[in-house]
Formats: C-alpha cells, structure tokens, sequence
C-alpha cells in the first residue's frame, strides 16, 4: 500500500511545482526531471568564489545570472563553527567604503541586503573592534551572487561563507544550467555531501 507522503516531501513537490510553473516554455526542455543519480551541487573544491587561495580576482556571478529560476536556487551559507563572528566582516561590510564616526565601514557589501548581524553578549560602544556578531544569510532575499563567499578569504576572512544549491528549490534539471556556463567546472552532479568538502584540501595535508 502506498504510504502518504510526508510534510517535507509534500513541500518540495510543492517548491518544485511552482518553480516550474514560473519558468518560460523556452526554458523548459532544460527541467526534465534528472535521474535518480544524484543532485546538483557546487564543488567547493572548485568555485572560484568559494575556494581558499582565489584572492584579487573577480567574483563570479554565474550561478545567481543563469539558473532556470527566477531567483536561483543556490544561496550563501555560513559554516558558523568556521566564522570568526569579527565586528568589522568584510562580507556584511563594504570594507572600501567610508569610515563613519562609529569606526565602522558605512556601506554594506550585499546588493540584496540579505546579510543580518546579532550582537553576542552586550555590546561596549566605546570598544567598538571587542565587539562580535553572529551572520544570519536571509535566504529569502539572497541570490547567490557570490560577494560575501568571495570576501570571506584570508587576510581577513576565514572562509566560513559558501554557496550550495538549495534543493528544496532546485528544480533538478537534467542539464543544470549554471553547470553549462560554470568557468570552473563546480556544478556537479553529485551523491556525495560537497557542503563538508575543504575548499582547500592541499592545506591539511601540508
Ligand atoms: S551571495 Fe550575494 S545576495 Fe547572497 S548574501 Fe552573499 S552578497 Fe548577498
Ligand atoms: S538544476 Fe541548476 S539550473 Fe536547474 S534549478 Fe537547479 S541549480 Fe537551477
Ligand atoms: S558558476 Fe561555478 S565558479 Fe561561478 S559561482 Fe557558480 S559554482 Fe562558482
């Protein structure tokens, strides 16, 4: 007898109704459903944005500019055991902008302003740098365009922002879009948990 579907999977059936029925016609040769080999995922290993080392190079947009969806189906995340929660992160600040009178940057650096921050403990207005913040990813608003993955790198960053595909969204293309225009091969189909992959493993073998 035919067990009735869970809550979750009744909302990723849901999800992935609505994500199709918002796609072109154009497009939706591209979202028959894949096999069940798997699913898509960003190889930390090898996303430009992700990988520890990639520094002084232009953030890559990719995976926000071409999935199938509307808003793409991947998102920042922050791996808070690795987050350094530093007063002044140079992925919720611009760290180029202007210095107010608080001694913090003025402007933020996410465009869709999906970056919150939570004091921990009380804050000392006068210590200002002896401050620090919990980073909350507002997956409602963010589109994985990469800039705060990017800025979270050595020097002052330690690499605890990452993109993943959200597969509560994504709609399982049987050819993944962003894999097509991907410039380092890093949407992969996948069985493995890439989300606890090292994006640079030559580091702990050294
Ligand atoms: S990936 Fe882009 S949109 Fe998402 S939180 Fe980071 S800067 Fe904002
Ligand atoms: S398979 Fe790729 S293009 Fe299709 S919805 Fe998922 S992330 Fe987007
Ligand atoms: S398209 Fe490829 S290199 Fe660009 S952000 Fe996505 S996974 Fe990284």
């Amino acid at each position: 007898m035919k067990s009735e579907p869970t809550r979750r999977e009744f909302l990723n059936a849901t999800a992935r109704g609505a994500g199709l029925v918002a796609l072109g016609s154009t497009a939706a040769y591209l979202v028959i459903k894949a096999g069940p080999d798997g699913y898509w995922q960003v190889d930390p290993r090898k996303c430009i944005n992700i990988r520890l080392g990639a520094v002084n190079v232009e953030v890559c947009d990719k995976c926000a500019t071409t999935c199938v969806l509307p808003l793409s189906a991947v998102r920042a995340v922050n791996e808070y055991a690795k987050c350094g929660r530093c007063c002044i992160c140079p992925s919720y600040f611009d760290v180029t902008s202007e210095i107010g009178r608080d001694g913090l940057p003025t402007r933020k650096l996410c465009p869709r302003d999906a970056i919150t921050r939570e004091a921990i403990g009380d804050v000392d207005p006068d210590d200002p740098l002896n401050n620090f913040y919990d980073y909350h990813i507002d997956e409602d608003k963010c589109d994985g365009c990469g800039k705060c993955v990017m800025a979270c790198k050595e020097p002052a960053g330690l690499g605890s922002l990452r993109l993943e595909v959200r597969h509560s969204l994504c709609v399982d293309c049987n050819r993944c879009t962003i894999a097509t225009a991907c410039p380092d091969d890093a949407l992969v189909r996948n069985t493995n948990d890439l989300s606890k992959m090292d994006p640079h493993p030559e580091e702990e073998t050294a």
